[in-house]
């Protein structure tokens, strides 16, 4: 089997044909910095990092651009209420967000451009499509024309007809049609000099939309593979990329990726509602390792809805993993036949089904299944002191979970890290505690002894007592 993916755009699931045999070229739309990530924002870096990630694995070249928004209304907004300069607000957010990607060990970009490294490529496409009768300038600003192109809507299957003017859009007689969307936008009275570029139809700044299209062109040529970004991009951002750049003549993407949301309270996450969860608060109750866990493991294009009990959930299933995972490797070392046997090429054996749930859509769900699955059975392997089992399981979970960025052994998840530094400070003290309990009952102290589990209780560690002494482990 090979990949299949849906394409927003066809409505289907469709065999993944590249343009070029063995290379993959992908384009997700990235964040614009007017402030931290929340783990909205990062579910969408860490959907297309699958992707990634499994086109790698699958042997594939790929080219991967994200962009950085780092000029628009918000950012310009912000600065100004905070007293800085509008590119120092941007780059503060966009190292917040780099720091993000980094912790939940989101791969590098091949590329990551800014939008006002690219002004240039702008500029040439405006002038393409105002060479074209696709766009206009008027007072300095530059509007695509939607009447000038029949295929306006068919990424969304949405007829010009149809649609009406986005509800924010001020009327605007200067526009041809009220559904003109601006493609550059005219330096305004009382906007920082800094944050207008020349053009021949005068200094501005671009339209969100156009940044995408012009870094497009500039870093995977006129047509690539796949374009990515959340299910809230498709309409209009992606419908006006594509219009913009297939009526400058380029044939554009050939795959429309969309992410689903993460919801709070039913609600799609997102600083304008108020409703958001911030990478840097949540990864103080959750590991980075299981945040990633998190938002990968249920099925890209599907909604999240973000509560703590779902999180804690999540957390203690990757856990159950982890947990066997050392266990084995404590007993049947962690080389071997652990994660890294490959067959005559070097490449990782995985096992099918894990592989035919990625080749199926990216199919996470399915291919976790498949991960505790093998962890059941190297866990009976443990029990019976089966070591070639365990050796086994432990080196297929470790394939796996390394296709998944989720390898508990993973250098990058504990190397001199504090988390670790730390987890073994907890495991001392809590068998300290333990063994004054243990003391306390041999004294017959019964009193003593049940307020030491009380108190372990209340800190969130829960004791059970069995015939090989007492066992621990964190509840929350
Ligand atoms: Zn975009």
């Amino acid at each position: 089997m090979s990949l299949r993916l849906y394409d927003t755009a066809a409505r289907a699931v469709r065999d993944f044909t590249p343009l070029r045999a063995g290379r993959a070229s992908v384009y997700v739309c990235g964040l614009t910095v007017q402030g931290p990530p929340h783990i909205g924002h990062v579910r969408s870096a860490l959907a297309f990092d699958v992707l990634h990630r499994w086109l790698a694995e699958s042997r594939y070249e790929v080219t991967y651009v994200r962009n950085f928004t780092d000029i628009d209304d918000k950012i310009l907004a912000k600065a100004e209420a905070h007293g800085v300069p509008w590119w120092a607000w941007a780059y503060e957010n966009e190292r917040a967000v780099t720091r993000a990607y980094d912790a939940l060990a989101v791969l590098p970009p091949t590329y990551e451009p800014r939008a006002t490294g690219h002004i240039p490529e702008m500029v040439e496409l405006m002038q393409r499509l105002i060479d074209r009768g696709h766009a206009y300038a008027v007072d300095g600003d530059v509007y695509f024309d939607v009447r000038s192109f029949p295929e306006y809507g068919a990424l969304t299957g949405q007829k010009l007809d149809d649609l009406q003017p986005a509800a924010d859009t001020e009327t605007d007689d200067r526009k041809r049609d009220p559904r003109d969307f601006a493609l550059w936008k005219a330096h305004k009275e009382g906007e920082p000099e800094t944050a207008a570029w020349p053009t021949p139809w005068g200094a501005g700044r671009p339209g969100w939309h156009l940044e995408c299209s012009a870094m497009v062109g500039r870093y995977l040529g006129s047509e690539f593979d796949i374009h990515g970004g959340g299910l809230d991009l498709r309409f209009p951002h992606h419908e006006n990329e594509q219009a913009q750049s297939r009526a400058a003549g380029d044939a554009f993407a050939r795959y429309w990726l969309h992410n689903g949301w993460v919801t709070l309270g039913g609600e799609k996450m997102s600083k304008s509602l108020g409703n958001t969860a911030l990478v840097d608060e949540v990864v103080q109750r959750v590991r980075p390792v299981e945040l990633r866990y998190y938002l990968i493991a249920p099925h890209y294009r599907s909604a999240i809805e973000f509560t703590d009990a779902a999180l804690a959930e999540s957390a203690a299933a990757y856990r159950r993993i982890e947990s066997f995972v050392r266990r084995a490797a404590e007993r049947v070392g962690s080389g071997g036949a652990a994660g890294r046997v490959g067959d005559a090429a070097g490449a990782r054996v995985l096992c099918a089904e894990f592989s035919a749930a990625l080749d199926d859509d990216l199919g996470t769900p399915a291919a976790v299944a498949v991960i505790h699955e093998i962890v059941r059975q190297g866990n009976t392997a443990l029990s019976t002191g089966d070591e070639a089992a365990v050796a086994g399981a432990l080196g297929s979970v470790r394939a796996m979970l390394g296709v998944l960025g989720l390898d508990p052994l993973d250098p990058r998840w504990s190397a001199g890290g504090s988390d670790e530094r730390l987890s073994q400070v907890t495991d001392g003290l809590v068998s300290l505690a333990l063994e004054q309990r243990q003391a306390a009952r041999a004294r017959k102290d019964f009193a003593a002894a049940d307020a030491i589990r009380d108190q372990l209780t209340s800190l969130g560690v829960s004791v059970e007592d069995t015939p090989q002494g007492p066992r621990w482990e964190l509840t929350r």
